[in-house]
């Protein structure tokens, strides 16, 4: 039988950080893989989890089978930390899942179970999983015109005329903040644009917001996805903790389906809970409680705020040294985006060659299509990538 199988694509991103292990230069950068590292290069245990994991493991008395919804504390504390007072809470229903990958994948399932002939409109580009996923359904995509490879920015013009072939019962897939792969955002007037153009076609908004707190701030960061919930008749979340919570391999996230008719709200969790349950049944646990402690208790929640905003405001200082230091050799402003682009990543737009060259010269690693992780750098680290781009002749 497993004659019959055949070989799946490798995972680039993955392919890189192998070879980038193997590399025997010491002097070596890693921007490749999408995890937050601090200037020494390490992906810490944030202090509020810690403390969290240090409560729970005294007052965990079993671990018998949770609700196959998950903990419905960690829902309460995650849809008010995402959607606020936006929408009111009994418009929401919501399951945990393994990661923002799970939730993500549990929606594009929900969807086809609503409307089988659904067309999902994805940025070009996207998160590589996004369309892998959806092939791995079976999904029709549509790309929309997202990122403009001239000025670093997002070409909003072709997106809206792209999003023009949107039709009832399409799914037009967002990124709440933090564009990944490109680090290029809507303003929010751009997001009530698309907010409005849905509402006139009939289609219905998901939103992936897998870095909220990485951008402008834990508010600022959720302010479109408020908006696009309060603002459509339905709305699809996918909410990942991995990031803003330091919590990766605990595979911690929570799906969220929003329907200003409340009487889809028994309808919709009963789905929910049932693709958790066609799926792996229930999902994990410890990563979820860990949030719904930080979130619930005072003194963490505070902790974990300071210590999320130095994470936060240390990559916005990379990216500006990046930014001025490219200005500097460069003579030009061409790099300028780096410092308006917002969260973990920042797309260059450099040729494949160069990124080759990158690597194989000067031992820099980022993905084939200029994707940088800015948590990858240091104060130490910036000028070397610098001097690297235009060594090249980027
Ligand atoms: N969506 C996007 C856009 C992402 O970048 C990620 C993380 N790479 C995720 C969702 C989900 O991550 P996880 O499954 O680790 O929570």
């Amino acid at each position: 039988m497993f004659e019959h199988l055949k070989e799946q694509p490798k995972d680039k991103i993955l392919a890189l950080m192998q070879t980038y292990r193997d590399d025997p230069r010491d002097t070596k950068i890693d921007l490749g893989v999408g995890v937050y590292k601090n200037p020494q290069g390490v992906t810490p245990i944030m202090r509020a989890v810690k403390e969290a994991e240090r409560r729970w493991w005294d007052d965990e008395t079993t671990k018998a089978y949770t609700g196959l919804a998950g903990d419905p504390a960690f829902a309460d504390a995650m849809i008010a930390l995402v959607l606020g007072d936006a929408v009111p809470r009994d418009q929401v229903a919501a399951v945990a899942t393994p990661g923002g990958t799970g939730a993500v994948r549990q929606a594009f399932e929900l969807v086809k179970m609503a409307n089988p002939q659904v067309r999902v409109f994805v940025s070009d580009p996207t998160w590589p999983n996004h369309l892998s996923i959806l092939k791995h359904l079976g999904m029709e995509t549509v790309a929309y015109r997202y990122f403009d490879e001239s000025s670093g920015g997002v070409d909003f013009e072709g997106m809206i005329e792209d999003l023009g072939q949107v039709r009832a019962g399409d799914v037009v897939l967002l990124h709440g903040c933090c564009h990944n792969p490109t680090g290029a955002n809507l303003n929010m007037v751009q997001f009530r644009a698309v907010i409005d153009l849905m509402n006139d076609k009939g289609a219905t908004p998901m939103i992936d917001i897998a870095y909220q707190g990485f951008g402008d701030g834990l508010e600022a960061d959720a302010a479109a996805t408020r908006a696009v919930a309060a603002g459509c008749p339905e709305t699809l979340i996918a909410a990942s903790c991995s990031k803003n919570f330091g919590i990766y391999r605990e595979r911690t996230g929570l799906l969220m389906a929003v329907a200003q008719d409340k009487g889809m709200h028994a309808v919709t969790q009963g789905n929910l809970a049932y693709l958790n349950r066609q799926n792996y049944s229930f999902p994990p646990d410890h990563g979820a409680r860990l949030v719904s402690i930080v979130l619930g208790n005072d003194d963490l929640r505070a902790d974990w705020q300071t210590e999320l905003e130095e994470v936060r405001t240390g990559m916005l200082a990379l990216r500006e040294q990046l930014a001025s230091e490219l200005q500097r050799l460069s003579g030009s402003d061409r790099f300028g985006f780096v410092a308006q682009h917002r969260g973990m990543f920042s797309r260059l737009g450099i040729a494949p060659e160069l990124v080759d060259r990158l690597r194989d010269e000067h031992a820099i690693y980022m993905v084939g299509d200029s994707r940088i992780n800015i948590a990858g750098l240091n104060k130490e680290t910036v000028p070397v990538l610098a001097r690297a781009i235009i060594d090249v002749g980027a």
